[in-house]
């Protein structure tokens, strides 16, 4: 994978994501970060996404985007989930906004190497 396509792979990840507080609103929380155990890297520039695998499951497209720590040297693996659009009563009063929101409505998860879950970090 050359350079340019290691930028353009880093764009493809979320640069934040959100998670629910419960009765506190919701929180975000940065993707530049390591999700490893044991290793606090929060510096973009020790993070080198290579590789990225996309594919169609039922009502979701997934991305999963293999990342290494250059400073625990692990390897983990972010999942994107994005909801495809599904379909939705076509009532509609005036003014109301499109449903551009469902569009981009996605769950981001942390896997480990070996596709391990690691947890649900948040939506995006
Ligand atoms: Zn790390």
């Amino acid at each position: 994978m050359t350079e340019k396509q290691k930028e353009d792979l880093r764009l493809e990840i979320p640069s934040y994501a959100w998670i629910s507080l419960a009765r506190r609103g919701m929180e975000k929380i940065s993707l530049d970060q390591c999700f490893l155990k044991n290793c606090d890297n929060e510096d973009p520039k020790l993070l080198e996404p290579f590789e990225k695998k996309e594919f169609e499951e039922e009502n979701k497209h997934i991305k999963i985007i293999s990342i290494k720590c250059k400073k625990c040297n692990g390897i983990f693996k972010f999942k994107l989930e994005t909801l495809k659009k599904v379909a939705k009563p076509t009532i509609k009063s005036k003014g109301e906004d499109d449903d551009e929101g469902a569009l981009s409505m996605g769950i981001v998860y942390a896997l480990d190497e070996n596709d391990n879950n690691l947890g649900h970090i948040g939506y995006f």
